[in-house]
């Protein structure tokens, strides 16, 4: 694409930020979202206690707002930054606060890198250990401008067991290997579910395809999180699993994800 031939550009930190952790998928509907979102508040809950901010550049279909039960135009600061909307201890920020709910989000690339560069660089995060980005689903020119924009520390793949969502995957990991972002691992969603009745497991999406394609790439699984309604349920009512049930299994996976990455 454009933006990879013209080589690296010099990337800027964003300031008072020292980690960037990207959460990233092929495909679109496999988890991201709620893997980006369980991941800031595991690494904000007690037992890490970092300072975690939480950024959605996917601008096409933000799901922050929702899932962190936020809404609302942010306030700029003196030097005419935008402040973050809080919940849960989490600074967020997304499209979803600059732009009306139902609004099409019909834009041209450049309009989508100019809210991307806004979502970059006119946001006052303060001081944070972490900052973790939604990214949008794919290999496209918002991931490489992100990826080359600021310094990352590291990007973390989300896949079902599913071949298709697999080859997704493998392409994105691939991308961010090509522009120098180190992969800390995989992410296997939904490789399991288990009935809540009789108890009996079935394998939905495929039994364990992403542990494969962490063996192709020489990957680690960093986590695998099952298919389960809790998960479904807390993230549609703006009450993500890690902060309204911290003492359930599926939470203590996504703690789990976050001890892989500090
Ligand atoms: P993406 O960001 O990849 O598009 P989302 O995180 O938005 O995916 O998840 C898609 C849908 O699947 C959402 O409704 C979400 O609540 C649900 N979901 C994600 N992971 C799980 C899981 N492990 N168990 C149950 N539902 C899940």
């Amino acid at each position: 694409s454009q933006i990879m031939s013209r080589g690296l550009p010099k990337q800027k930190p964003i300031e008072g930020v020292k980690q960037v952790i990207v959460v990233a998928s092929g495909k679109g509907g496999v988890g991201k979202s709620t893997t980006a979102v369980n991941l800031a508040l595991a690494l904000a809950a007690n037992e890490l206690s970092k300072a975690v901010g939480l950024l959605d550049v996917d601008v096409y279909g933000p799901s922050i707002p929702k899932m962190m039960n936020l809404k609302g135009n942010p306030e700029l600061s003196q030097s005419n930054l935008m402040r973050p909307l809080l919940n849960y201890g989490i600074a967020c920020m997304s499209m979803g606060f600059l732009v009306e709910e139902t609004a099409p989000l019909v834009w041209r690339g450049l309009m989508v890198m100019s809210a991307i560069e806004k979502l970059l660089r006119q946001v006052d995060w303060g001081q944070l250990d972490y900052l973790v980005v939604d990214m949008p689903p794919g290999t496209g020119d918002v991931q490489l401008s992100v990826s080359q924009n600021i310094p990352i520390s590291g990007a973390v793949i989300v896949s079902t067991p599913q071949d298709i969502a697999l080859m997704d995957a493998h392409r994105g990991a691939e991308m961010f290997r090509k522009v120098h972002v180190p992969v800390l691992g995989l992410v296997q969603n939904m490789s399991v579910f288990q009935c809540p009745k009789c108890k009996h497991k079935t394998h939905i999406f495929g039994a364990d395809g992403a542990r494969r394609l962490a063996r192709t790439l020489d990957l680690d699984i960093l986590g695998d999180i099952p298919l389960h309604l809790n998960i479904r349920e807390a993230s549609d009512t703006g009450q993500p699993i890690v902060f309204s049930q911290p003492e359930s299994d599926e939470a203590k996976a996504y703690l789990r994800i976050a001890t892989e990455v500090v």
